[in-house]
């Protein structure tokens, strides 16, 4: 199976070409043999260096909401001339997050930004919503692409937006938390999810699904999101996997590991 969406740079010692290695190690020996490398700001050029290095690991440029305000001034030449490295797939995270703070305009310029590039390049685009929905939704329809789409990553939201990015073909990934026993609202949107638009991520290292939460996060440890989907609908770990790799396949453009 493949982890859709990770910080592998930010894990503890992945400076270290042998630390990355014992992780991406683990990972296999779990089942995982792909995982995308998730950018937080363009300064860190870490996941393109891990993509270019690394075999199972792809990178996407972008710049986190919540860091929007440290790469005030982007364009969107300047995501698509990083965009060229090796082994980027996609551009984000992206999106927009009124939870730790309110929206800023500066956010709004940077995901439109991320949604005008991801047009010019047709790849798609990683989106990080919090408590922004509609906003989000509405961005996205009226700057993103009409052919090429993306997906709503680690989502926490209701199925109502769900429904609505699921309309503009987006699609949907699930972390850690629908492992976690309170979060009702994640398995509804978890079990209502067309099979052909689910991912499942670890947004290693933070968010690490039971039995190992509040450690740290690794990609092999998407193999236990999975079982918990698989869980929720009703049906077996080796489904999900095949059917998450697949949609991963044809969202990203990549060939079969
Ligand atoms: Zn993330």
């Amino acid at each position: 199976m493949i982890d859709s969406h990770c910080h592998l740079d930010c894990i503890d010692g992945a400076d270290q070409p042998a630390r990355v290695q014992e992780l991406l190690d683990r990972a296999a020996a779990h089942g995982v043999h792909g995982m995308l490398c998730i950018s937080i700001t363009l300064g860190n050029a870490a996941p393109r260096h891990l993509a270019a290095s690394y075999d199972p690991v792809w990178a996407t440029v972008g710049i986190h909401p919540c860091h929007a305000d440290e790469e005030p001034a982007v364009s969107v030449d300047q995501l698509c001339t990083l965009a060229a490295a090796p082994k980027v797939i996609a551009l984000g995270e992206t999106g927009l997050d009124g939870y730790h703070q309110p929206v800023t305009d500066l956010q709004r310029a940077s995901f439109i930004a991320h949604l005008q590039a991801g047009d010019a390049l047709g790849l798609p685009i990683v989106v990080h919503t919090r408590e922004a929905r509609e906003e989000t939704i509405a961005l996205i329809a009226q700057y993103g692409s009409a052919s090429q789409t993306g997906v709503l990553h680690c989502f926490t939201e209701t199925w109502e937006m769900a429904k609505a990015a699921l309309d503009l073909g987006y699609y949907i990934s699930m972390s850690g938390i629908v492992s976690f026993p309170k979060a009702t609202n994640v398995h509804e949107v978890c079990r209502k999810i067309p099979a052909d638009r689910l991912l499942i991520e670890t947004d290693a290292p933070w968010l690490a699904p039971v039995p190992y939460r509040g450690k740290t996060n690794e990609p092999a440890f998407v193999s236990h999101v999975a079982e918990a989907v698989a869980r929720l609908r009703g049906t077996a770990v080796e489904t999900i996997a095949e059917q998450t790799t697949e949609n991963f396949e044809r969202l990203f453009g990549v060939g079969r590991r």
